[in-house]
């Protein structure tokens, strides 16, 4: 039997967590296991005072437990690829391992009032995306689709928290859907 494990790091809120994990559970109908991953202050870049997605990546590849088909971590720390600013997430296409991070996914964060629901509603949707990818879906043209490019938290917030009727499809006929 294969899992889909979802692994937080230290930080992480665990409500939040817990959301996720549900969501993620329940939209891939599959065996989900949890995963501690501790600290990553390894990926911290001093200079951008980010975390590289990168070296956090590999650490997941390394880490990656012989009964996970799929592991997502998540991640309060802002992450970032050298060629951009910030990622909400990174995932390797069709691969194993991806992350989502919630450091951008609160109102708190562009200086507005909190507000859970928001927070939780982009968390969902970016935990589809990057574990879309994982099992093989790329970037979607659809807005509204959970597996369209999303670089700020408007283009988030216009998504719906679900795949478009395309990306479902493709998604029931991954080979690797059915594996999980
Ligand atoms: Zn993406
Ligand atoms: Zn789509």
């Amino acid at each position: 039997m294969k899992y889909l494990y979802v692994a937080a790091t230290e930080e992480v809120e665990r409500e939040a967590l817990a959301a996720v994990t549900g969501r993620v559970a329940a939209e891939f109908a599959c065996q989900v296991r949890s995963m501690e991953l501790g600290s990553v202050e390894f990926a911290f870049d001093a200079d951008r005072r980010q975390y590289g997605s990168i070296p956090l990546l590999d650490m997941l590849l390394r880490r990656c437990p012989q009964d996970a088909s799929k592991l997502l971590a998540v991640t309060e720390r802002d992450l970032f690829i050298p060629v951009l600013t910030f990622v909400f997430g990174q995932a390797q296409l069709g691969g194993r391992v991806g992350v989502v991070s919630f450091a951008r996914l609160r109102q708190e964060f562009y200086g507005l009032a909190a507000n859970r629901e928001i927070f939780l509603e982009r968390a969902h949707k970016e935990a589809l995306h990057e574990t879309g990818h994982l099992f093989g879906l790329v970037h979607c043209a659809e807005r509204k689709c959970a597996m369209s490019l999303a670089t700020t938290v408007r283009q988030i917030d216009l998504k719906e928290d679900a795949f478009c009727a395309a990306c479902a499809r493709a998604m029931r006929r991954s080979p690797e859907g059915k594996k999980v």
